[in-house]
């Protein structure tokens, strides 16, 4: 699904990533911790393609090709996804509408047809409903207005509704209550299949034990320096990450 290469890259005048290697085959769920400013979410925004950064070497491979010059919207075409960290409030652009048009972009894209309104918006409020979320959310603008945790919510609606083979989540369980927690959680497990791959950013075990994740990995200074499965964000949380510097 996905192959990082060597990958090092920053912003002008700053190295952020720094030689990262990663694979991640069909069906795997990876999880990526680390301390803050270490490199998390440009990891994910370099993969998703936000412009302004600079890859100073190596290459990012998606579904066998290179992808690393492509444009944000080209790799969602191709099936990448990135729920956000700090999602935007766009007022006056209505979330439903938002969405169906990102997802008849993507449908475009795959050379079929626009989906009905009727069947999206039928789609959308059972979305919305399993992410417990009411109807009227649907005549809201994106995230205007929106809680922390409705915010995450929506994010997990997003993927839902379009349909990615690679899901990037970043902290998409920060600021989210127990509930909340579980039914975010379920949200993304209901979307697990063999062919679709994650990689959720996240500071708790909490969300993880959830997941069941065949990897953790620990990034630090911009590198993965550690990799292993659950027990390592169990470790994380007991014995920080001082450890891992030393
Ligand atoms: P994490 O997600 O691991 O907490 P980030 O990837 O957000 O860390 O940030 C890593 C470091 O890069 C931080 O020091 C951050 O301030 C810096 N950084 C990221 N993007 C930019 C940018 N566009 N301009 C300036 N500094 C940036
Ligand atoms: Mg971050």
């Amino acid at each position: 699904m996905l192959e990082i290469n060597n990958l090092s890259a920053g912003i002008e005048n700053k190295k952020i990533i720094n030689n990262v290697n990663l694979k991640i085959k069909k069906g795997e769920f990876h999880v990526i911790m680390g301390k803050n400013g270490t490199g998390k979410s440009t990891l994910g925004n370099i993969l998703t393609g936000k412009e302004n950064y600079i890859i100073d070497n190596g290459t990012i491979t998606f579904k066998g090709n290179d992808i690393t010059t492509l444009s944000p919207e080209e790799r969602a075409c191709k099936g990448m996804f990135m729920s956000f960290q700090y999602p935007v409030s766009i007022p006056g652009v209505n979330s439903m509408h938002f969405l169906r048009t990102a997802v008849n972009s993507i449908r475009k894209h795959q050379n079929k047809d626009e989906i009905a309104p009727a069947d999206f918006i039928k789609e959308f409020k059972d979305k919305l409903n399993l992410l417990g979320l009411d109807d009227d959310f649907s005549k809201r603008g994106v995230n205007d207005g929106f809680s922390g945790g409705e915010k995450k919510r929506f994010e997990i609606i997003q993927m839902l509704m379009l349909n990615p083979d690679l899901v990037i989540l970043d902290e998409t369980d920060s600021g989210l209550d127990i509930d909340a927690l579980k039914i975010v959680a379920d949200g993304i497990n209901s979307f697990r299949t063999k062919d679709k791959s994650f990689i959720l950013i996240t500071h708790y075990h909490r969300i993880v034990q959830y997941l069941s994740p065949d990897y953790v990995h620990v990034m630090l200074n911009g590198t993965i320096v550690k990799s292993g499965q659950e027990q390592l964000a169990i470790d994380l949380e007991t014995k920080g990450y001082d450890w891992l510097i030393k």
